[in-house]
């Protein structure tokens, strides 16, 4: 049979990290990424880009320890390399602070983040409303240059890149054998996902200089996290908003929160404001799918759902998606050598 075409909708983290994995696993494939809209327009250009996980209910945890350590691995050797200022990854130390002791004082991705242990209390002085702590390093992408180097990646392997609006997994058909849903959000309307609702973020990106270590409140909802040209201060999370618009007053509030963490950004010069929408669910949608019409098939994959973590889980979610391709190509060439007979 003719090498198998794959499309992957989708030219978010999700989607430009699984083409990557389905052009490396498969380099017979003819492999494109189509996308509403590529780097900087994204939710993913909007994410603070933290490798911190976290919890997916409805995951085992053992399966998101995998993802967020493959993850992890896979960022610590390009932050070691040569290539680590482009891809826009680095290291990051800094602290996590609680109000009252957490019930569950060792996370379970405390042992690949590097040298976690509870906070001094020394350390603590830093933070008069707090009381307990834990310190660690871990990695940081800065969106959207992860995002263009991944593309730049792709051009070189020969991956075809096109701006174009899905409506329907089905108008693919003609055009390709196996098509790979990393929709986001957009999954809601392309596959009419009930269960995907957004979880809206809006955060400010400062020029602070100074500020060297990250911090994040353990509720998860303020946090200081600098990156190579600005800090991203956080946030929100909005359960079922649909709103792009940035609200001033939410600025405002993000702002005298990060302020009370870390009294040095009064001095911080706003750049802008953005907001995203993390696309959530109980757990990630990593399936394979046959899907039938009239007697045609086509065979998908779907990777979507990431919430609050797409940049702490995707390259370990994006090669289980290229282990399913791989079983979709294993069909198609089943198939073919059957109608031979
Ligand atoms: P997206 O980045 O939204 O990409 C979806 C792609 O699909 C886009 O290219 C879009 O145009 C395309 N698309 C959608 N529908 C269609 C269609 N019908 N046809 C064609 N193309 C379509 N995660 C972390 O791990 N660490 C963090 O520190 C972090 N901070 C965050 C802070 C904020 C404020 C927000 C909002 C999110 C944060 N996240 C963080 C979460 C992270 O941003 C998401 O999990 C991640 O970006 C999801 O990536 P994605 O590729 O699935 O989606």
């Amino acid at each position: 049979m003719a090498a198998p075409k794959v499309a992957v909708v989708g030219a978010g983290v999700v989607g430009l990290s699984t083409a990557l994995c389905v052009a490396d696993a498969f380099p017979a494939c003819s492999v494109a990424v189509l996308a509403q809209r590529f780097a900087p327009s994204t939710t993913s250009d909007v994410a603070a880009g933290m490798l911190i996980p976290h919890t997916a209910p409805g995951t085992p945890i053992h399966v998101q320890k995998q993802w967020f350590k493959e993850t992890f691995t896979y960022l610590f050797a390009i932050s070691n390399s040569a290539e680590a200022s482009e891809a826009g990854i680095h290291l990051v130390s800094g602290w996590q602070v609680f109000k009252s002791t957490p019930g569950e004082e060792l996370p379970f991705w405390s042992d690949i983040v590097l040298g976690f242990r509870t906070m001094s209390e020394a350390e603590l002085q830093k933070f008069p409303q707090h009381r307990y702590g834990q310190a660690f390093t871990t990695l940081k992408c800065d969106c959207p240059p992860y995002l263009l180097w991944m593309e730049k990646r792709l051009k070189a392997k020969g991956v075809q890149m096109y701006t174009r609006k899905v409506e329907n997994l089905w108008e693919l058909h003609s055009e390709y054998n196996i098509v790979v849903n990393c929709a986001g959000i957009g999954a809601h309307q392309l596959v009419g996902d009930q269960q995907l609702f957004p979880v809206r973020g809006q955060v400010l990106k400062v020029h602070a200089p100074w500020v060297k270590n990250f911090i994040r409140d353990g509720d998860g909802l303020t946090y200081i996290y600098p990156g190579i040209s600005s800090v991203t201060l956080g946030g929100t999370r909005e359960k079922e908003s649909w709103s792009l618009s940035p609200d001033p007053s939410t600025t405002k509030d993000i702002f005298g929160r990060c302020c009370s963490l870390e009294p040095s950004l009064q001095a911080a010069q706003e750049m802008k404001v953005q907001v995203g929408l993390r696309p959530s669910r109980a757990s990630v949608r990593l399936q394979r799918e046959v899907w039938s019409q009239g007697g045609a098939k086509l065979l998908v994959v779907h990777n979507y759902g990431h919430g609050s973590g797409g940049f702490s889980m995707h390259r370990g979610t994006a090669k289980e998606a290229a282990r399913l391709v791989g079983e979709c190509i294993a069909a198609l060439q089943d198939s073919s050598s059957r109608a031979k007979l």
